[in-house]
């Protein structure tokens, strides 16, 4: 099968692609054709030896608009995705632990695939996070809702892929206007849109957090969400372009420890 991988790292994200690349081609889709096609602002992210990676320029929108605005990304090259039969979005900040095979593929009647979140897969649907403000169209009213999916790892076949973000682009544009953008941004977005959709559903194993410990899952990690908080990269405020300031270990530890939100 071809296989299309939406990535996106924009502004400091992109430290995070040679990790995910090398572990895809090593476990992700082995027996199957992928291109990654990486929308970053990076002038020197140059992967022209690699015949897979297509670089897709893409400005640094800031936050949340780097992650929120993401399906209208992927539509700018929906004439090149339809050259392929699957397509799947992975977080910048991942890399895939052990072999990941056609499981993945949802059949023609599922369309789509989405992961549950690991924190979220023991409790009541109306604990879940969905958004609950009603001016919003991820709107989600309580009595409602199965799964708790998450924005990091989803895909499925091209043509639902692409029904997908045409409708969910719609209902972004739509809260912009009105002033409701949902907490969680894409991730809400796509938890309206599969509601109530027979899907094809993986367990949070497929896209896990790093040192959570959470039975079963922790024991049979796919791919691991890498801890981007840490100091090593910046610190997540860093990272995303919030400030220019690098944490500094001590209030890595701080913050971790005593539970704060120093940057
Ligand atoms: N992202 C990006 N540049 C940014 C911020 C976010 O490219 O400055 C993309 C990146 O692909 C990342 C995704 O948006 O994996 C989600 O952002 P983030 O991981 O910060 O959100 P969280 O998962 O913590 O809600």
């Amino acid at each position: 099968m071809k296989v299309a991988i939406l990535y996106i790292a924009t502004g400091r994200y992109i430290t995070f692609f040679k990790s995910l690349y090398e572990s895809c081609e090593k476990y992700f889709l082995k027996n199957h054709e992928k291109t990654y096609f990486v929308f970053t602002d990076n002038d020197n992210f140059d992967y022209s030896d690699k015949e897979n990676v297509i670089k897709v320029e893409q400005k640094h929108l800031g936050w949340p608009y780097d992650t929120l605005m993401r399906y209208d990304m992927f539509l700018k090259i929906e004439d090149k995705l339809k050259e392929y039969d699957f397509c799947y979005y992975i977080n910048a900040n991942c890399e895939v632990k052990k072999p990941i095979g056609e499981e993945i593929f949802p059949t023609e009647e599922q369309g789509l695939m989405a992961t549950i979140w690991a924190d979220h897969y023991y409790e009541a649907p109306d604990d879940h996070p969905y958004c609950r403000n009603e001016k919003s169209s991820a709107y989600i009213p309580f009595g409602e809702g199965e799964y708790y999916f998450m924005g990091g790892f989803n895909g499925g076949r091209i043509n639902d892929f692409i029904k997908m973000s045409k409708e969910i682009s719609l209902m972004t544009k739509e809260d912009i206007e009105n002033d409701a953008i949902p907490e969680f941004h894409d991730q809400s977005m796509i938890n309206k849109y599969l509601l109530n959709k027979n899907i094809l559903v993986m367990n949070p194993n497929y896209c896990y957090p790093s040192r959570w410990k959470i039975k079963p899952f922790c024991d049979d990690i796919k791919i691991e969400i890498v801890k981007k908080h840490h100091y090593k990269y910046g610190g997540h405020a860093y990272l995303r372009g919030e400030t220019d300031k690098k944490i500094t270990p001590l209030k890595y530890w701080l913050n971790k420890i005593f539970k704060l939100n120093l940057k």
